[in-house]
């Protein structure tokens, strides 16, 4: 019963702008409330007053459901539980959860305005410094990033930024809130390479800025067209150009066997099942899956390509070469990885493909690893441990061991200087490349990394061509 009076109180609230937010507005609800028969709580003067220790869990499809289908396996915060886990928020004077958020959203204004059901206000802080909350808000390793800086956590649950943010972002799409983008233009025009969050992200603040972007993109529908760097500024009149490309091309282990039936990429894997939609039934993509699988990586991807292995009816093994400890992977795909049925097959490397007389994958022997001293990344290098050598009988293999830029564009763009593996240089405070008149950020320049540090990238680039764009007029 609280719990249904908890829903109408937000949408009391949002009608009636900060209502839940006042003595007198909370009081006015309750009455209302009580005089319809109902128990309520909107500020806090329940009996049934929800424990603020613990962070209001998301719902999500049990795990023998969902590998049987590709749709979403958390369910999203409905109102009611978003305010409920907003109202958790300390509202720090000194909020480290921004600091830990790459993007710098205010986050303690945010959820603030989610405690008080005023939703809209909220998706435009958010807007602020973010224009992709519901994809963050959903694929961010928060627990390296705000959350892991919320003060709320040193004693209790830290306050669930990401699923806030996440709500947040799905209801001002479902409620199709527009973000003011001014009307008058500058005059200036920018070319933007690639759609991604770190072309979105520099395309947006452009955008706000006066500037007309355009934005290029290789796979469907944006953009379509051939065109070279020089030939946007030389004689299609852009002022500068920023590289959003990505990092698409996938990296191999060059090990005996890598060449067999049945062995590939977990980009080419997941394009196939999901932008080419081979899953569906009407959808003539082909896609082999294996009966046992391996999955070689422990990043994101890795995970995507097992959990959807899974959901093809696979049985599927992770084998990755360090410790679940060091694994890269997010947290919650881990866990639900785990959940799905997934084994996890760890100090463990590929050292050859194994194949049958017909040419496919038969197996994979791999070597035991132990621990030894920290490498340049900080983490503990894997060692072999001699004479461990085994076969795991799969008959198929999917690499998941890191992707590096596609060396189109730089191949083609005088000037442009690449990094031993392939990346663009770039400042990391402004993008600026090697080539004047040409920024870049996101995975073409860091290598494989993450959707919010690609967007951090693209916003520091936007505002120096910005600064670059007015410098030369
Ligand atoms: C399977 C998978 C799972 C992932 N899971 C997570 C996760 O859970 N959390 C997380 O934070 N990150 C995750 N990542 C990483 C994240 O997606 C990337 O770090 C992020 O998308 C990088 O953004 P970007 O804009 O730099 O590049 P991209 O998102 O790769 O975008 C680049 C765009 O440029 C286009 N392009 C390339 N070349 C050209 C060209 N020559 N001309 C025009 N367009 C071009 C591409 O088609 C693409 O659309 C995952 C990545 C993969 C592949
Ligand atoms: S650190 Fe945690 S408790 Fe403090 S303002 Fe940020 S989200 Fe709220």
């Amino acid at each position: 019963m609280a719990r249904e009076c908890a829903v109408r109180a937000a949408l009391l609230s949002a009608a009636r702008p900060n209502s839940s937010d006042t003595i007198e507005g909370r009081k006015r609800i309750e009455d209302e409330e009580t005089r319809e028969g109902h128990v309520c709580f909107v500020g806090g003067v329940d009996n049934d007053e929800p424990d603020r220790r613990i962070q209001v869990p998301m719902r999500e499809q049990p795990a023998d459901e969902r590998i049987k289908n590709f749709r979403e396996v958390a369910l999203g915060y409905n109102a009611e539980e978003a305010i409920q886990e907003a109202k958790r928020c300390l509202q720090c004077r000194k909020p480290q959860c921004v600091k830990g958020c790459p993007v710098h959203i205010d986050i303690p204004e945010f959820i603030r305005y989610v405690a008080q059901g005023d939703f809209k206000q909220a998706a435009f802080v958010i807007n602020k410094n973010s224009a992709l909350p519901a994809v963050c808000g959903r694929v961010c390793p928060q627990e390296t990033q705000c959350e892991g800086e919320c003060v709320s956590g040193r004693k209790f649950d830290t306050i669930g930024i990401g699923k806030l943010e996440r709500f947040v972002g799905d209801w001002a799409r479902e409620n199709n809130i527009e973000f003011d983008v001014p009307q008058e233009k500058n005059g200036h025009k920018v070319a933007v390479v690639g759609s991604g969050p770190a072309g979105l992200t520099c395309a947006k603040e452009l955008l706000v800025k006066g500037y007309d972007v355009t934005v290029f993109e290789a796979l469907h529908e944006l953009g379509g067209k051939t065109i070279t760097i020089d030939q946007l500024l030389d004689d299609e009149g852009f002022a500068a150009v920023f590289i959003g490309s990505g990092a698409g091309l996938p990296n191999f282990m060059h090990i005996a066997g890598e060449n067999l039936c049945g062995v590939v990429s977990a980009n080419e894997f997941l394009t196939r099942n999901n932008l080419l939609f081979a899953y569906k039934e009407g959808y003539v993509t082909p896609n082999y899956v294996g009966k046992r699988v391996a999955i070689v990586g422990g990043g994101n991807v890795a995970m995507d390509a097992a959990r959807t292995a899974v959901r093809l009816g696979a049985e599927v093994t992770v084998v990755y070469r360090r410790s679940e400890e060091e694994l890269p992977a997010r947290q919650e795909e881990v866990h639900h990885a785990k959940e799905e049925g997934i084994v996890f097959n760890m100090l463990c490397n590929p050292v050859e493909i194994v194949g049958d007389e017909k040419g496919w994958v038969r197996a994979m022997r791999c070597v035991r690893m132990q621990l030894g001293e920290p490498d340049i990344s900080g983490r503990r290098r894997p060692v072999p441990i001699p004479d461990s050598d085994f076969l795991l009988a799969v008959d198929m293999v999917i690499l998941a061991v890191g992707t590096s830029p596609n060396p189109i564009i730089s191949s083609n763009t005088p000037g442009l200087t690449t990094d031993s593996w392939g990346s663009l240089v770039a400042d990391e405070e402004t993008g600026q490349t090697t080539r004047e008149g040409v920024f870049a950020a996101g995975d073409a320049v860091s290598g494989s990394a993450t959707v919010i540090m690609a967007m951090g990238g693209a916003k520091k680039a936007a505002a120096a061509i910005d600064e670059y764009v007015r410098g030369k007029s």
